[in-house]
């Protein structure tokens, strides 16, 4: 922990909570009960049991919330997500129940096509509005920093529109977001019969154009037989370290073409899916410390049935870190708390894991740990406080939102109003 001296003035107290700081160098929650929390400059700056507070702290500061014993964890950090696209796959997921086979979803316009075509057809303040929806729910379940992918365009112009949407998000609301580009997530008619003619177009001119207008931080890619093959994806990794994006890939989400080592090998800040992952993967995402970011949305909505090997990946010490992978065909989710209950109960979490999943685990998923993810001095201010009894209640709910109060940057952004205010007078919110 960094200095933890308090400061002589500060902008903001929060007391009477108990507190889950996931902070460094330790397994568990970092619970600290009966805690305080001071913020300055949009950081926090102190944390410590409250009877520890100097004299007359209080006094000199201008805001004091006391949370009447509610829980603060940081805020969650949502570390792999489509959410910006147009339209949604209602129709096909209804055929799909009367029985309708994958051709004829297919043959009805159905499946990533349908999505691909949509997001063409937006306009751009359609994408935004329809996206905003999305982004909101997140944020009522305390999400304060997510990653969004582009990959729905295909087409230079179209993947543009979408990174330009992602960061205007990002601009307009409390939430930080990091912009992932994910040219190489399908591949477009235009090019069916020429795979390797659209990943020159990604790697000579897509590339190029993301890094000069600034539009990404990471560059991602689809390692799979439906997607895009090994060689394929490693031309545009190699060309995406060389223009400096960091790297992330979806890999072995249903087969083992050994994308993961393959990520590993370029620095790659994550490899996400993993559910055929082999004992070879799991050894170079450790020695390279590489993040798995498991998905269990899309395994539960796809009813799949091979797991991720998560005893393997604990026992190597990889990373595991939780995410909605909120798209349209796969997982049309925007609930974080959700996807915490799953990996809990499809993949074997503990709650603990599953809670460090989506903070700090999912902050080193993005490189971001060292300023988001745990409540620490020098962090971000960005946490959230919950009407819970103990830090697992995150992980046991299915459906139901404890969420009481958003926090970024130190300002209250979220704020849910009854039936989960304490009603006391003495504890302002
Ligand atoms: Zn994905």
């Amino acid at each position: 922990m960094t200095d933890n001296r308090i400061p002589d003035s500060l902008d903001s107290l929060w007391t009477t909570c108990h507190l889950a700081t996931l902070r460094a160098g330790e397994d568990g929650y970092g619970v600290l009960n009966n805690g305080a929390l001071a913020v300055k400059d949009k950081k926090i700056v102190w944390i410590g049991p409250e009877s520890n507070l100097p004299e007359g702290i209080r006094r000199r500061t201008p805001t004091v919330h006391n949370l009447g014993g509610a829980w603060v964890t940081p805020g969650l950090i949502d570390c792999h997500t489509h959410l910006v696209y147009a339209g949604n796959r209602t129709g096909e997921f209804e055929r799909r129940l009367n029985g309708a086979t994958y051709e004829e979803i297919t043959r009805h316009g159905g499946g990533i096509m349908s999505t691909v075509n949509a997001v063409r057809a937006a306009d751009e303040e359609d994408l935004y509005m329809q996206s905003v929806l999305r982004l909101k729910a997140m944020q009522a379940e305390g999400v304060t920093t997510l990653e969004i992918k582009s990959g729905y365009g295909l087409d230079p112009e179209s993947e543009m529109k979408m990174l330009r949407v992602i960061h205007r998000l990002g601009r307009d609301f409390p939430v930080n977001v990091m912009p992932t580009f994910l040219g190489a997530h399908a591949l477009p008619p235009e090019y069916r019969d020429d795979p390797d003619g659209y990943i020159d177009l990604i790697v000579d001119k897509m590339l190029p154009a993301v890094a000069s207008g600034g539009l990404a931080v990471a560059v991602d890619a689809f390692c799979e037989r439906i997607a895009f093959s090994p060689a394929q994806t490693e031309r545009v990794l190699r060309a995406a370290v060389s223009l400096g994006f960091k790297v992330k890939l979806h890999a072995e989400q249903l087969s083992d073409l050994k994308g993961a080592a393959l990520a590993a090998q370029y620095g790659a800040l994550s490899a996400d899916h993993l559910e055929y992952l082999d004992k070879d993967g799991i050894a170079a995402m450790a020695r390279n410390h590489v993040t798995a970011v498991l998905l269990p949305g899309a395994f539960y909505f796809l009813q799949e049935t091979k797991k991720p090997p998560v005893n393997h990946l604990r026992a190597a010490g990889v990373r595991m870190a939780v995410s909605t992978d909120c798209n349209p065909g796969s997982s049309p989710c925007t609930s974080p708390l959700l996807m915490m209950n799953m990996a809990c109960m499809l993949f074997g979490l503990t709650p603990v894991e599953a809670l460090r999943g989506i903070t700090i685990h999912a902050a080193h998923a993005l490189g971001m740990e060292d300023k988001a993810g745990s409540l620490e001095p020098g962090k971000r201010a960005d946490f959230a406080i919950w009407d819970i009894s103990e830090p697992a209640e995150l992980s046991y709910g299915m459906g139901g939102n404890p969420c009481r109060l958003v926090v970024k940057d130190g300002e209250i952004v979220i704020r849910r109003e009854d039936p989960y205010t304490t009603g006391r007078d003495d504890v302002v919110l």
